[in-house]
């Protein structure tokens, strides 16, 4: 085992920023608690919190890696990818997730009118208390809410009956191009990562279209072990890794204590001959 390898590394997860519910303060300080060693904050679509998060991980003596996780439109689905180890600074990403933000704000108001229709009145209201960022309402913020009001009894009722894609309330919306999102993170001196590549509902022809296309654009890396695969997927996407030559990406994806299946840093070690997308970070 390298050293890079053997370190509690979590590379994905969510503030109040975005659609997590702990500040990126008090995130740093839970991953740090769980033994996290070297950890990124990847709020969706949003650098906000990178300060405090990055201030917050290095007084506790975690390494911070600068990060953001990218809603893309490809093949006229979402597609999630992480920029890691970022210049938060950088001119053009900041005004490229300035878009995608813009995006969301008309998307909420489409989807109170959706759920207006459907009897759930007041959600654009109703939703402001779950949202801390107002550039960032996210689906998981209504869900909150729709579970708050007992429409649901769970959030994953809400996106299998409501807010999934395809489902009732949900609204189709064009997020930046995989082109574009690689650009701006590579640009700003990070690496691309496609996150959780098991969750979306592509062909197999499809899936490999996605990754030629990914590393021809300059992306690097692929998450294998996340709080959003099975086991089963870990070892799938493990050899789609060895099969494309990625980088192997770790992180939880931890959005809350109460809602998320996987805490932070609590997670299997990457598969010891996979090389990690940290490995010249650390
Ligand atoms: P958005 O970026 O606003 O479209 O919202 C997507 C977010 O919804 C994801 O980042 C997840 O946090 C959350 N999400 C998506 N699907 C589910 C699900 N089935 N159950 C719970 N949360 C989900
Ligand atoms: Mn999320
Ligand atoms: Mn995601
Ligand atoms: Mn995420």
């Amino acid at each position: 085992m390298t050293a890079a390898s053997s370190l509690n590394v979590d590379l994905h997860c969510h503030s109040a920023v975005s659609d997590g519910v702990l500040t990126p303060a008090d995130i740093a300080a839970r991953a740090h608690a769980n033994g996290v060693q070297v950890w990124a904050l990847t709020d969706h679509d949003e650098l906000l919190g990178l300060s405090l998060a990055g201030a917050t991980a290095r007084a506790l003596g975690m390494r911070f890696i600068p990060g953001v996780e990218i809603s893309v439109t490809w093949a006229n689905q979402t597609v999630h990818i992480l920029g890691l180890n970022i210049d938060p600074d950088n001119a053009a990403l900041r005004a490229g997730l300035a878009v995608v933000r813009a995006g969301r704000i008309k998307r909420a108001k489409e989807i109170a009118t959706r759920l207006d229709a459907l009897g759930m009145t007041g959600s654009l209201e109703g939703v402001l208390p779950y949202v801390s960022n107002p550039e960032l309402i996210s689906r998981t913020h209504f869900a909150r809410f729709m579970v708050k009001q007992g429409y649901c009894k769970t959030m994953q009722a809400v996106f299998d009956k409501y807010l999934g894609d395809g489902k009732p309330a949900s609204v189709r919306v064009q997020w930046a191009s995989l082109e574009e999102a690689v650009a701006w993170v590579t640009n700003a001196g990070g690496r691309a990562a496609i996150a959780h590549p098991g969750r979306y509902a592509y062909s197999s022809t499809q899936y490999g279209a996605l990754f030629d296309q990914f590393k021809q654009m300059g992306g690097e890396g692929i998450e294998v072990i996340t709080g959003s695969h099975t086991v089963a997927q870990y070892s799938q996407y493990a050899q789609i890794a060895r099969n494309y030559g990625f980088l192997a990406s770790r992180g939880s994806d931890f959005h809350s204590p109460g809602e998320s299946r996987i805490d932070l840093g609590c997670l299997p070690a990457l598969p010891s001959d996979l090389k990690p997308i940290w490995h010249d970070w650390v």
